[in-house]
């Protein structure tokens, strides 16, 4: 049998989205489709304003773009992230400022912030790896206190919360990503969430080429020029009419992925190699990774699934770490992230999509049970 790591699903609407696209006679961005996807995430999380975009990747540029870093400026990311967290912000000319994980989960540890913050610091950007909150409470209240922006990077977050609001929903700004691996996909895709009303008006001109078309086609100015930066993040009504579909099954798609982990999680038995995720660590169920005692164990596993056809995966490898770090920041300048080294060895992601069935998890289940033995 052969199992991937994921799979991407497709509910049966998508194609009948995007015919009705098609007909329109009108692909380019900003279209029914893309309006209707802004207009469904606006009313479900209560967000000031929605833009979809073409990427998470995108949507955290935009943001980097709308907080106007100088270069020099300081932005605190997690070391246990993907890439673009901090190279939206690299991009700008900001130097990163790695923060560790918590002991407990590999999500950036709050206590650590302050410790981090200097006269340059600018954002705070908050990662909710596997869709497992951090503590927005106490971020917001640091930033407060130090007059930064946040910036929640919610990838994987969809459908997750912190005390009922939705993450991406807290900070100043917050972007999700409609990627294949994502629980909702668009293959590619992206949305930066706005909750700082002041930033509504000049996001829609970035996100258009610095242009105001917007405010042109609203007719609210007589003609439209380029008035500010920005480049192209519009994604087209084909990928909007893809994600709608996906957006309008979002619960039976998060009904589904709830079924796979629950499965992961009652049949998987206790071992002393590993430790299974806690119940309260269960997030959007975008992800079920068991937690090896150390880097050899972890490795014996993964060799063992791969050679039986299982997609099992490690994650992220510290971003302090990486060749682009070391080759570009002083030795001083860099912080040794430990915990977030040690999640990077030992963390061990099991295949989990929407479409999984019981075989296919059963297959799974079984050969961890013998590798165990
Ligand atoms: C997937 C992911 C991204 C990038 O998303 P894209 O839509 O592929 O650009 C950024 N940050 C995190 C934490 C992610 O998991």
């Amino acid at each position: 049998m052969q199992i991937p790591f994921t799979k991407s699903y497709s509910t049966g609407q998508e194609i009948k989205n995007i015919e009705s696209a098609m007909k329109l006679g009108k692909l380019s961005g900003d279209g029914d489709y893309t309006k209707k996807c802004e207009q469904f995430l606006e009313d479900r999380y209560s967000v000031e304003r929605v833009l979809l975009t073409t990427s998470c990747t995108d949507a955290l540029e935009l943001a980097a773009l709308l907080c106007d870093l100088s270069p020099g400026d300081e932005v605190i990311v997690p070391s246990f992230t993907f890439v673009s967290s901090a190279l939206a912000f690299v991009l700008r000319g900001a130097k990163i400022v790695f923060c560790d994980s918590k002991t407990d989960h590999p999500n950036m540890d709050e206590d650590l912030i302050e410790s981090l913050i200097t006269s340059k610091t600018k954002i705070i950007v908050p990662v909710h790896y596997g869709g497992v909150a951090c503590n927005m409470k106490k971020i917001m209240e640091i930033a407060k206190k130090h007059n930064l922006f946040v910036v929640e990077d919610a990838a994987q977050a969809i459908e997750s919360s912190f005390n009922g609001k939705q993450l991406g929903t807290i900070g100043d700004l917050g972007t999700f990503s409609f990627h294949d691996t994502k629980n909702i996909s668009a293959g590619e895709g992206g949305a930066l969430l706005i909750n700082n009303k002041k930033f509504v008006k000049r996001a829609e001109i970035l996100r258009e080429k610095g242009t105001n078309r917007k405010a042109f086609f609203n007719g609210s100015i007589d003609k439209y020029g380029w008035v500010d930066v920005g480049s192209s993040f519009l994604p087209s009504e084909l990928c909007s009419a893809f994600l709608y579909a996906q957006l309008q099954a979002i619960d039976s798609i998060q009904e589904r992925r709830h079924n796979v982990w629950n499965y992961y999680d009652l049949n998987l038995n206790e071992h002393s190699a590993y430790k299974k995720p806690l119940k309260s660590k269960l997030g959007n169920a975008h992800l079920y990774y068991l937690l090896f005692k150390d880097k050899n164990t972890r490795n014996f596993y993964l060799k063992n699934l791969r050679d039986a056809g299982i997609g099992a995966s490690f994650h992220f490898l510290p971003l302090e770490k990486s060749e682009y770090i070391q080759k570009n920041y002083l030795e001083v300048e860099i912080q040794n992230c430990k915990l977030s080294h040690s999640f990077s060895e030992q963390i061990l992601r099991l295949p989990l999509y929407t479409g999984m069935n019981s075989d296919e998890i059963d297959y799974v289940i079984s050969r961890i049970h013998e590798i165990s033995k």
